[in-house]
């Protein structure tokens, strides 16, 4: 297959820092689109990624999958898009098409499993796939976004992953006017909770391990703010909320949450830390709660959410870094201290 050698910034083991790097991408075939990146959030995923902490990377990892950018060139057979359009791309950049999730329109779930955007097998090239810290990216147009007129785009990056990941959820435990709905950790996917739940007309309750968040909380649109680490505050909670998106990255005591769910409540784990949870058995049992899962959107979803996201007027809160910078910024995402999520100008890769 036809490639051409592009710029990009990746990992070459999991203990080496991030640096510049060569990757091949397809010459875009008859459905495919060829996007130069203008702006790439960096997720928690990433790191996790970068860092082999779900112990399945391929090195070297290029990360990145909150891409947004303008198509440079397209496929014969490509309906949707044309030369110049601005598109955006997720965590998904393929599925099998044809199994029953596939065909459902849920090919997030896809059942021999979907390529993602990177650190997947690359259909085409053999390799694994690359992300999104790179020049540019080939992907089939059935998987590309549109991106709305009259959003920002470096801050509607985030809403490729710590968008879509947060809304699906929402959506599909039915969150709207009178549920209450508990937000755990303001990072980049807790953020966007916040501002989506809310938008959705939900009464939303805040937790954080850090009070200097709790003005930002308010602000992003949390109706109440609990201090995780506080027992009274955490007691006031108890039996309230009819579910709950824990995005949270590392270890925590998921009890703790289980227990401010009200009978039928339901508990959305989108937060990926390395090791288990434990749940204890009368965390459930009693009130008959259901702790879960969700991983992204489907791509029909995505667009939903952008769609929706542009008529709100809602996009990610972010801090624009140089590619040169992504080290430092792993090390503050390590340390909560994101506001609320880093984007790279890729324009600073030509550096
Ligand atoms: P992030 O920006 O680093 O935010 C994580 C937040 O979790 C932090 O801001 C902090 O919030 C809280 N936190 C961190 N360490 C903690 C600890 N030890 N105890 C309690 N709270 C802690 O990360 P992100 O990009 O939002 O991603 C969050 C998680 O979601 C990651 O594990 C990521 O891999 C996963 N993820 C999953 C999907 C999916 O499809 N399910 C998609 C994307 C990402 P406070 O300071 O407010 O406490
Ligand atoms: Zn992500
Ligand atoms: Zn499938």
């Amino acid at each position: 297959m036809e490639t051409k050698s592009v710029k990009a910034f990746g990992a070459a083991a999991a203990t080496a820092p991030l640096d510049g790097l060569q990757i091949n991408r397809r010459v875009p075939g008859p459905h495919d689109v060829e996007i130069d990146i203008l702006f790439c959030g960096v997720c928690h995923s990433d790191l996790h990624t970068a860092r082999n902490e779900w112990h399945n990377t391929v090195y070297p990892v290029v990360p990145g999958h909150e891409i947004v950018g303008k198509v440079v060139q397209v496929g014969d057979h490509v309906k949707q898009f044309k030369v110049g359009d601005l598109a955006a791309v997720g965590c998904m950049v393929d599925s099998c098409r044809v199994c029953e999730y596939c065909k459902q329109g849920l090919e997030q779930y896809c059942e021999p499993g979907n390529t993602l955007t990177y650190n997947s097998p690359d259909k085409y090239l053999g390799t694994p796939t690359y992300g999104g810290y790179s020049e540019s990216v080939v992907v089939d147009e059935n998987y590309v976004l549109h991106v709305p007129e009259g959003l920002d785009l470096a801050a509607a990056a985030p809403l490729l992953c710590a968008g879509i990941t947060t809304w699906s959820p929402l959506k599909h435990w039915n969150v709207g006017p009178g549920s209450k709905v508990g937000v755990v950790g303001i990072g980049g996917l807790g953020h966007m909770a916040i501002k989506l739940a809310k938008a959705l007309g939900a009464h939303v309750v805040v937790f954080t391990t850090s009070t200097a968040k709790f003005d930002d909380a308010k602000r992003l649109g949390a109706d109440e703010v609990v201090l995780s680490k506080d027992p009274d505050q955490m007691a006031r909670q108890h039996r309230k909320l009819n579910f709950i998106v824990d995005a949270v990255s590392a270890q925590h005591d998921i009890n703790a949450y289980l227990a401010c769910l009200r009978v039928d409540g339901t508990l959305a784990l989108v937060g990926a830390p390395e090791l288990p949870l434990p749940v204890a058995a009368f965390s459930l049992i009693p009130q008959r709660i259901s702790f879960s899962g969700s991983t992204i959107g489907s791509i029909a979803e995505t667009q939903e959410m952008l769609d929706f996201c542009a008529k709100h007027n809602i996009t990610a809160d972010i801090e624009l870094i140089n590619i040169q910078q992504i080290n430092e910024a792993y090390e503050r995402m390590l340390k909560g201290d994101v506001h609320y999520r880093f984007v790279i100008d890729m324009k600073s890769l030509k550096n």
